[in-house]
C-alpha cells in the first residue's frame, strides 16, 4: 500500500475534527512530497536540523509542527516558520520562544507537555506543575506565544487500560485548564495532541483532537 492509501485509511478511522499529523522524522524528503500530493499538509518532525533542511525543499504552505524536545538554543531555526510546538516542559524555553518569536514578528503557537505515563521521565509538567504554572500566571507574559493546548504520551504498554486512563487524565487536566484559564487563543476548541501510530484509537476516544502519526504511515524508521 502506499503512503496516500495509508494516510487515507487512517483519515477514515478519525472522528470529525481530529487532525492527522503526519510524523516524518527520518524519512526523506520525496516521501513528504508523495503524502502532499496526496492532500497531506501538516507534518511532525523532531530534530530541528533535519525539520529545517526540509523545510528549504519542500512547498512553503506546510504545516509544520516540531513535536520533539526543543532545545532553547535552537529555538531560532525554526521560528520563522514553525505552525505549532508540541512539547514544552518549562518556562525557560517558553521564554526564547517568545523571544525569538517577537525578532520575527510573529505569534507562536504552543502545547504544553504532561507527562502522565508510568515511565520515568525527565520531560514534561507533571499534573501539580502544570496547574502551579498556570496558576502563577507568568505565561500571560509571554504576549508572542499563545498556548493552544496540551500534549502528552502513553506509557509505551499493551495494557490498554492504563492507556486509555493516562490519555484520560490528561484530558481531564485539560478541560480544567481551560475552563478556569482559557488561554486558548487563535484555536476556538484547544487543542489535545496525544497518540501514536500504536494508541491513537484510544486517544481519540479520550479527548485527543490531534494524533501524531509515523510509523502507521511511513512504515519503520531506519535511525
Ligand atoms: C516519533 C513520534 C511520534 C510518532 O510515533 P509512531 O509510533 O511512529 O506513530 C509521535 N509523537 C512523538 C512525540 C514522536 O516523537
Amino acid at each position: 500500500m502506499n503512503i496516500v492509501s495509508r494516510i487515507n485509511n487512517i483519515k477514515q478511522t478519525l472522528p470529525a475534527g481530529v487532525r492527522l499529523v503526519a510524523v516524518s522524522k527520518y524519512h526523506p524528503a520525496s516521501l513528504i512530497q508523495e503524502a502532499y500530493d496526496g492532500g497531506q499538509r501538516i507534518f511532525g518532525e523532531s530534530h530541528v536540523q533535519e525539520l529545517v533542511a526540509k523545510y528549504e525543499v519542500l512547498p512553503k504552505d506546510i504545516e509544520w509542527h516540531f513535536i520533539g524536545h526543543l532545545q532553547t538554543n535552537k529555538v531560532k531555526y525554526i521560528a520563522p516558520f514553525i505552525s505549532l510546538i508540541h512539547a514544552v516542559d518549562s518556562e525557560h524555553l517558553i521564554k526564547e520562544i517568545d523571544k525569538q518569536a517577537k525578532r520575527c514578528q510573529r505569534t507562536i503557537p504552543i502545547l504544553l507537555e504532561v507527562h502522565v505515563a508510568k515511565e520515568e521521565t525527565k520531560y514534561g509538567f507533571t499534573p501539580d506543575e502544570l496547574l502551579a504554572f498556570m496558576e502563577s500566571g507568568t505565561w500571560q507574559q509571554y504576549t508572542n506565544v499563545s498556548i493552544a493546548g496540551l500534549m502528552c504520551m502513553a506509557t509505551n504498554t499493551d495494557d490498554e487500560t492504563l492507556i486509555a486512563s493516562e490519555f484520560e487524565r490528561a484530558y481531564q487536566l485539560f478541560k480544567q485548564i481551560k475552563e478556569k484559564f482559557s488561554p486558548v487563543t487563535g484555536e476556538p476548541d484547544g487543542i489535545c495532541s496525544w497518540g501514536m501510530s500504536n494508541d491513537y484509537l484510544i486517544a481519540v476516544a479520550h479527548g485527543s483532537n490531534m494524533v501524531r502519526i509515523g510509523s502507521l504511515i511511513f512504515g519503520e524508521r531506519v535511525y
